[in-house]
C-alpha cells in the first residue's frame, strides 16, 4: 500500500494593510502563506503550489484562500512573490507542518 498526501509548510507572515472585514479594525490582519508539498510515505517529494490564510489579530477570524476579497487576494500575491520556494530536506522537520485551520 502505497500512502500518499499532502503537506505544507509556512514560507511566509505577515501583517498586511488591510482593515478586516468582520469587525473593522485597521492593520488587524495577519497574512500566512504556505507552501504545499505532495508525499509518498510522508516523504515530501515536489512542491505543489501555494496557499494562505489571513487572520484578524483582534475578533481572530480565519478567511481562507478561497474567501479572500480581491485587496486580500492583490496582498497574497505580493507576499507570495516574496516568498521563496523552500528546497525541502529531511533535516526541515522543525519548520513542517500540517496545514490546519483550526487556530
Ligand atoms: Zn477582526
Amino acid at each position: 500500500m502505497i500512502i500518499f498526501g499532502s503537506k505544507a509548510t509556512q514560507v511566509a507572515s505577515e501583517t498586511i494593510n488591510e482593515k478586516c472585514a468582520s469587525c473593522g479594525t485597521p492593520n488587524s490582519i495577519q497574512m500566512t502563506v504556505f507552501q504545499k508539498y505532495a508525499h509518498v510515505f510522508w516523504i515530501p517529494s515536489f512542491p505543489m503550489g501555494k496557499t494562505s490564510i489571513t487572520q484578524c489579530s483582534h475578533c481572530k477570524q480565519v478567511l481562507e484562500k478561497k474567501e479572500f476579497s480581491r485587496n486580500l487576494n492583490t496582498n497574497y500575491e505580493i507576499l507570495k512573490s516574496k516568498s521563496k520556494t523552500p528546497i525541502w530536506t529531511l533535516k526541515d522537520n522543525k519548520s513542517r507542518h500540517q496545514l490546519n485551520f483550526s487556530f
